[in-house]
């Protein structure tokens, strides 16, 4: 990337102070999204008395929205807007957004013939407030990751260290907002949940104006003149894109609420719900694009580079695929078959979900030395094999799922400390494949695509949740009417069969990447 090198930053704690202006920015912004999305199918289903279907329907399509809509936040902040305006507009959406997810209006009711009210007017509030949020992260998710690549200088050595804290910011949101979120709108009310989430925000957004000094001017337009010039009456083309970004808002308000229509090519066959209608268009726009500015634009260089950054989104998108089970399949089989007692205390399911964050914060020190430390000892593996060996971690995270279901205790119960154990493989996998991804792609990319890049390994995301929830439904069951027990001897073995699959896609996936590897990394060109 064009940019001058690092000693020029001012540092604490060997990294530049940049970093923890961009940790505390995401922090926050995780807390607030994490927080939100702890209640949504919960409030749903209890205030709003949406059916299940329709709620994970809705929940489904805010999930592949909200990370595809980075593609074009990205892209807008590479030509025009540059990665500081953007993540201060996306910011200001995401306060707005969260802030209206506050407003609940009526509860529905079920009345005696069984039909179910709803107060409309709340309803259009939350799906406009929804809208918000994914246009908000749209601008800020993609945005401010590349701004921490762009802290460093080309092939620093502390740029993965850097990813590795930044990600412990991420999870440190995301581990505070399912405890304090997910507590305080179930107890107190869900307002008080969705409205604290989005003081979070505000915490993010504030950290962010007054910490942005720190960024050094590494994060601006690209090309301010451009930016300034009249394109529309009074208007310049930055009024004129954030004009354009509100437009989308009211375009993704309409998109939300067809959340449960499904596109039909062939009956039966083949038919895409509307969102994945979108991500598929995001996508085929972004592959073609892509080609064209590697054809048009890049030297070879560069263009085997971008070629590498593609394959770790690939990458990237199979090890999301086992780890977003662990919203979808882990919850229902630790919910269903699982004794969840420890420490003199029943846990519940979906509180044992934090245990992910709480583990990936205990090992980003050990990463974020390990990394620098290998490096010195020319043990670093490339970024390649670490995709490789985060593939691999979380197949075996699966294979000791599925020992867990095939061997349950004597009660018929599998143990929580089997579950406990998969946590922590997956997510040692987990720091091994997403930090060093995220610093692939601010390494990787030629430095006019690389916001746009890193929405693409969003997108990556947007479809590995699909794919998740495809895969969860290998261990779907017909729950017993009220009061009928779970079998679980027919239970279990569905689940040993969905983790199986699981770790063998892991597993070979992750020893393909190693293999591949060495011929991959040389595509590379030396970037480390
Ligand atoms: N859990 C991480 C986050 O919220 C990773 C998301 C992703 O890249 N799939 O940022």
């Amino acid at each position: 990337m064009s940019q001058s090198t690092n000693s020029e930053l001012p540092t604490f704690a060997g990294h530049p102070i940049g970093l923890y202006i961009c940790f505390l920015t995401e922090m926050w912004e995780r807390f607030s999204f994490y927080g939100m999305k702890a209640l949504l199918l919960l409030y749903l289903t209890k205030y709003h008395l949406f059916n299940d279907e329709t709620g994970l329907n809705l929940l489904g399509a805010y999930g592949g929205l909200v990370y595809a809509v980075p593609v074009l936040g990205g892209l807008l902040a590479d030509r025009y807007l540059g990665m500081r305006k953007a993540v201060v507009f996306g910011g200001v959406l995401l306060v707005l957004g969260h802030l209206g997810m506050a407003f609940e209006g009526h509860a529905g009711q079920r009345l005696e013939d069984g039909t179910i009210v709803q107060d409309q007017f709340a309803l259009q509030v939350f799906y406009f407030s929804l809208a918000l949020i994914i246009c908000g992260v749209g601008f800020l998710k993609p945005n401010i990751s590349t701004i921490v690549g762009r802290l460093y200088g080309e092939n620093d050595p502390r740029t993965e260290s850097g990813f590795t804290i930044f990600y412990a910011g991420i999870n440190l949101g995301a581990f505070a907002a399912a405890l304090f979120c997910g507590w305080l709108g179930e107890t107190y009310g869900w307002g008080y949940g969705f409205g604290a989430a989005g003081i979070g925000m505000v915490l993010g957004l504030i950290t962010f104006i007054l910490g942005q000094g720190q960024l050094h001017g590494r994060a601006e337009p690209p090309n301010p003149d451009m930016l300034r010039q009249k394109i529309w009456g009074p208007l310049n083309r930055e009024h004129v894109i954030y004009l354009g970004a509100i437009a989308a808002v009211f375009v993704i308000w309409i998109l939300i609420q067809a959340h449960s229509i499904y596109v039909v090519f062939v009956k039966d066959k083949i038919e895409f719900s509307l969102v994945v209608m979108v991500m598929h268009l995001f996508s085929i726009c972004l592959l073609i694009g892509i080609a064209w500015f590697m054809y048009r634009h890049c030297t070879r260089i560069e263009a085997h580079r971008l070629w590498v950054v593609l394959i770790l989104i690939f990458w990237g998108t199979l090890f999301f695929a086992l780890y977003e089970q662990t919203a979808g399949s882990w919850v229902l089989f630790s919910d269903r078959a699982m004794d969840r007692r420890a420490l003199g205390v029943v846990w519940t399911a979906g509180q044992l979900q934090s245990l992910g964050a709480l583990f990936i914060f205990m090992l980003t020190p050990i990463f974020a030395w390990l990394w620098p430390r290998l490096e010195r000892l020319k043990l670093n593996p490339s970024k390649p094999a670490k995709a490789g060996w985060g593939l691999i971690f979380a197949g075996l995270a699966f294979a000791v799922l599925a020992w867990s279901a095939g061997n349950p205790m004597q009660s018929g119960l599998t143990a929580l400390s089997w579950f406990v154990l998969a946590y922590l493989i997956l997510e040692i996998g987990e720091m091994f494949l997403s930090p060093s991804g995220l610093a692939a792609v601010t390494q990787l990319s030629v430095a006019r695509v690389v916001s746009l890049m890193m929405g693409g390994w969003f997108l990556g995301t947007s479809y590995a949740e699909i794919l998740a929830a495809e895969l969860g439904k290998l261990a779907a069951v017909d729950l017993p009417k009220a009061g009928g027990a779970i079998n679980l001897t027919e239970l279990l073995p569905k689940y040993e069969v969905l983790f199986t699959f699981s770790a063998q896609i892991g597993v070979v996936s992750g020893v393909i990447a190693l293999i591949l590897a060495p011929l991959i990394n040389r595509w590379t060109h030396g970037v480390k």
